[in-house]
């Protein structure tokens, strides 16, 4: 049962001969074309894609293992770069633009075996938490289309629970990974810092982004994982730490351990619906013979506040490379500053604009240790507030994002009411720590909701022991309407 999910069988069957990667690669494009409505896709790259599934196909027939994820389609976010088609980051400064060289996620998926069909659409520049920040128009949630899908990932996790792919690769630099896979009722994963290489990943703030899984089982998910992660000599901050026994953590209970509920996630400014959710999940784990209590993690209060304050700042200098010459779009003029000054202006959106003027702003003489510092100073205490409460327990549990899927046009007026979706999710990525968001059944208007299970770093094993019991458990577990939640568990 270990790596079970859609993409697993799909692997299986295709290795064992019993089907064509190419019959799964065309399904796969099939639902893309007809599914054109969500806005899921920035690029299809259906003629590459069955090109590479029939090499698949002939590699099976000649007796060779094209490895575990065979014949797998598997959607990009578009901010992962790929020599094949453009990179976007849902843009309009990168129109144009192609990578000269594939990312080393993308050479991993292909030394597996899998299929990479498209790039996705995400907020520009992964920054938001709905996708209506992208440049090319938003992405639709496949559960309510007039909901959004959450972000800055939407497209990707679009795609997978709208059952375009069984997989996608995305980012998290705040919760863009788990927030979207949340809102879209599937799993999300944000490895530990380091686990993953990001050559290829455009950088967004380069001390908290992670490349990571999106997977409608959690199976499929840690096999993902466990294809892209591992050292990589092309990013320096990479860690050649063993990734522990994912199979064996897969298939173990949860007897035993130590659940922490941090009480400072699970409170003020988490709804209702989201909060009685969190509690089926610490009683179902309760029940499966863990021991479940709450935990202070007091630094957390702050970390929306340091993160806003340390991403805008990285942002700042990763996005002073957009300058009109080396990328992408070019708004001539009359002088160099001149044309630089105009092609940023039309080539960037409001949003990253504001970002940059915030990340500018912190980091200016005058200002930096009153904001920049102060963010770095809170940093750690989030790091040794998580080192205590890990003496305690084994992983944490907290909501993943403080509601379900919210309307288009909902939070777009106010930004701040936007950063508030992060809540949940930021201090994971100011510890470097992984964490994972799995579907645990529906709130208000029958929309999904996630419980995020947060691990010590390089502790993705236990992590996935919990994730995995937790999607077993809610097939046990009554849903508020009465029907069995048996979906979400087994698609
Ligand atoms: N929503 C957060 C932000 O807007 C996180 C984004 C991300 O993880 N890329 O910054």
């Amino acid at each position: 049962m270990s790596f079970d999910g859609p993409a697993a069988r799909i692997a299986a069957a295709v290795r064992a001969g019993e089907r064509s990667a190419t019959s799964a690669v065309a399904e796969s494009l099939a639902a893309i074309d007809a599914a054109g409505e969500l806005g899921a896709f920035n690029a299809v790259t259906a003629d590459a894609a069955l090109a590479r599934a029939e090499a698949i196909d002939d590699a099976v027939a000649a007796g060779d293992d094209p490895g575990p994820l065979a014949g797998a389609p598997v959607a990009l976010k578009d901010n992962i770069c790929t020599s094949g088609a453009p990179t976007t980051c849902s843009s309009r400064i990168l129109e144009g633009w192609t990578p000269p060289y594939d990312a080393t996620v993308v050479r991993r998926l292909e030394a597996a075996g899998a299929v990479v069909v498209g790039k996705t659409n995400m907020d520009e520049f992964a920054m938001g938490s709905s996708t209506e920040n992208s440049a090319f128009g938003p992405t639709r949630n496949p559960l309510d289309p007039e909901r959004v899908p959450g972000g800055s990932s939407g497209g990707s996790a679009a795609s997978v629970a709208g059952g375009l792919t069984p997989l996608a690769l995305a980012s998290d630099t705040g919760g863009s990974i788990r927030q979207p896979a949340a809102l879209c009722g599937i799993v999300g994963m944000k490895p530990t810092y380091g686990r993953v290489s990001r050559y290829g990943l455009v950088a967004f703030a380069s001390s908290l982004d992670q490349i990571g899984p999106m997977a409608r089982t959690v199976g499929d998910a840690a096999l993902l994982y466990s294809v892209i992660a591992g050292c990589d000599p092309l990013d320096s901050t990479s860690v050649p730490e063993p990734l522990g026994d994912l199979n064996g953590a897969l298939a173990a209970d949860v007897d035993g351990l130590r659940v922490g509920i941090v009480s400072e996630l699970s409170g003020e400014g988490i709804d209702g619906d989201v909060l009685s959710r969190l509690d089926a999940a610490a009683t179902a784990l309760t029940g499966a013979g863990a021991y479940v209590g709450e935990v202070s993690v007091p630094a957390a209060v702050y970390g929306l506040s340091a993160y806003f304050l340390i991403a805008p700042a990285e942002a700042s200098s990763n996005l002073a490379r957009y300058d009109g010459v080396r990328y992408g779009l070019r708004v001539p003029a009359a002088g160099a500053v001149d044309m630089n000054v105009a092609t940023r202006t039309a080539g960037f959106g409001d949003e990253v604009k504001r970002r940059i003027m915030l990340g500018t702003f912190v980091l200016s003489a005058g200002y930096y240790d009153a904001y920049y510092a102060k963010a770095l100073q809170v940093r750690t205490l989030v790091v040794r507030d998580f080192a205590a409460a890990y003496e305690r327990f084994d992983v944490l549990l907290a909501p993943t994002s403080p509601s379900v899927a919210f309307r288009f046009g909902e939070r777009t007026a106010d930004p701040l009411t936007m950063y508030l979706s992060d809540a949940c999710t930021v201090a994971s990525n100011l510890a470097g720590h992984p964490a994972v968001s799995v579907p645990f059944g529906s709130g208000a208007d029958g929309l999904p909701v996630g419980v995020q299970v947060m691990a010590p770093a390089f502790g993705e094993d236990v992590m996935f022991r919990a994730a995995a019991a937790l999607e077993r458990l809610l097939a046990d577990v009554p849903r508020p309407d009465g029907a069995a939640a048996t979906a979400a568990a087994k698609p």
